[in-house]
C-alpha cells in the first residue's frame, strides 16, 4: 500500500470510529432515563424524563412545585389555608385555592353532590385520618351527615367564606390531579416535553419515552398484579379505587371514598379509571363517577362535554368502558 493510501486508510478508519463512538455516547445520553421520587401529598411522587443528568435540576424544581401545592391544599399542614379554614373558619383568599375549590364545586354541582369536598366530617368520623377506622353508627352518621354539603361554601370577592361552621374542606380527590397538572407546567416551561409524571397513582404521559409512547397500566383492584396495561401519549390516566384505603369489619370492605348522600362508602364500582386531557378534572371525575355508577356516570360524562375515556370495573370484575375501545386496554 503506497503511504497515500494508508493516510486515507487511517483517515478514514478513525472517521468511523469516531463515528461510532458519537453515535453510541449519544444514543446513551438518549436512552438515559433521570428519576426522582420525593415523598409528597403523603404519598410517592415520582417524575422521570428522558435525557442528560442536567435535567434532575428541571425535575427538583417540578417536584417542588408539588410542595408548595401540598403547603396550600393539605388539611395536615396546620398553616396551609385549607387548614386554617377548617380550624377557625379563616376566609381562603388565595388565588390558586380559591379557583380549585371553585372547579371543585362545579364538579358538586354537575353531580348533584356526588362530589363534594366538604365530606371532611364524614372521613372524619369513619376514622379515615387516624390509625383506627371503624364502621360508626348510624346517628352518628346523621349528624356528621348535617356538617356536609358544598352548598355551604361561599365564593365571592376572591374569597371562601362557610355559611356554616361546621364545614370543612377536603380535597383529596382533585388536589393531586391540580399538582400535577402544576408540575406539567414547570416542566414544560423548561423546555422538558417528554417526561411521566406520577403523583401518587395520577399519571401524567408528556410526550413519549425516546419515540415510544410511555406504557401505563392498572392496577387490578383485587389482585396482585395489573388489569392490563397500554401505551400512552399526551394525557393524564387518574384512577380511583376501593383498594387504596379500606378496612373489612364483619366481613365488609368499607373504603375511603364516601357517597355524601348516604354517608356510606361508595358501592357502585371497585375501580374507575380516566384518560383525559387536564389531570385536575380525571382526578376529580374518577372520584365522581366511583360516587355515581356506571350509568350517572355516563351522564355526567355526555353532560359536561368531556371527552374522557373511562374504565369502570365493578365489585363482580366486570369491565365497563366508556369511549374506551373494548376487549382491549388500548385507549
Ligand atoms: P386517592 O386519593 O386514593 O388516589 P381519590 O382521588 O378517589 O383517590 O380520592 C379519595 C379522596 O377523596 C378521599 O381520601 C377523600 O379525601 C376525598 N373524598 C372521598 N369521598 C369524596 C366525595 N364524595 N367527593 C369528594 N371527595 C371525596
Ligand atoms: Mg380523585
Amino acid at each position: 500500500m503506497s503511504w497515500i493510501k494508508k493516510i486515507a486508510f487511517l483517515i478514514v478508519l478513525t472517521g468511523l470510529m469516531g463515528g461510532v463512538f458519537f453515535g453510541f455516547f449519544f444514543h446513551r445520553r438518549e436512552a438515559r432515563i433521570q428519576k426522582e421520587s420525593w415523598f409528597v401529598m403523603g404519598t410517592i411522587c415520582t417524575i422521570q424524563v428522558p435525557g442528560p443528568p442536567e435535567l434532575r435540576a428541571v425535575i427538583a424544581r417540578a417536584l417542588a412545585r408539588l410542595e408548595e401545592c401540598d403547603r396550600k391544599f393539605s388539611i395536615f399542614i396546620p398553616t396551609s389555608p385549607v387548614a386554617c379554614f377548617n380550624r377557625s373558619g379563616q376566609a381562603i383568599d388565595d388565588p390558586e385555592v380559591v379557583a380549585l375549590i371553585a372547579k371543585a364545586c362545579e364538579v358538586s354541582s354537575l353531580t348533584e353532590g356526588a362530589f363534594d369536598i366538604t365530606v371532611y366530617p364524614l372521613l372524619e368520623l369513619w376514622g379515615f385520618y387516624g390509625e383506627n377506622p371503624r364502621r360508626p353508627r348510624r346517628e352518628e352518621i346523621e349528624l356528621a351527615q348535617k356538617k356536609v354539603g358544598w352548598r355551604n361554601l361561599v365564593i365571592t370577592n376572591g374569597q371562601v367564606t362557610k355559611k356554616n361552621a361546621a364545614v370543612q374542606i377536603d380535597l383529596g380527590a382533585i388536589a393531586k390531579g391540580y399538582a400535577l397538572d402544576e408540575a406539567r407546567k414547570v416542566l414544560l416551561a423548561s423546555g422538558v416535553s417528554n417526561a411521566l409524571i406520577n403523583v401518587g397513582g395520577d399519571i401524567y404521559a408528556l410526550g413519549k419515552r425516546n419515540q415510544q409512547p410511555w406504557k401505563i397500566g392498572i392496577r387490578h383492584p383485587r389482585r396482585a398484579g395489573l388489569l392490563g396495561t397500554w401505551e400512552q401519549t399526551g394525557r393524564a390516566v387518574s384512577t380511583s379505587g376501593d383498594y387504596e384505603q379500606f378496612f373489612i369489619q364483619d366481613g365488609v370492605r368499607y373504603h375511603h371514598i364516601i357517597d355524601p348522600r348516604t354517608g356510606y362508602p361508595a358501592t357502585n364500582l371497585v375501580s374507575v379509571t380516566v384518560v383525559g386531557e387536564d389531570a385536575t378534572l380525571s382526578d376529580a371525575y374518577a372520584t365522581a363517577l366511583f360516587v355515581l355508577g356506571p350509568e350517572k356516570g355516563r351522564q355526567l360524562l355526555l353532560e359536561a362535554g368531556s371527552k374522557a375515556k373511562v374504565l369502570m370495573v365493578t365489585s363482580s370484575g366486570r369491565i365497563i368502558p366508556f369511549r374506551w375501545p373494548e376487549g382491549r386496554l388500548r385507549p
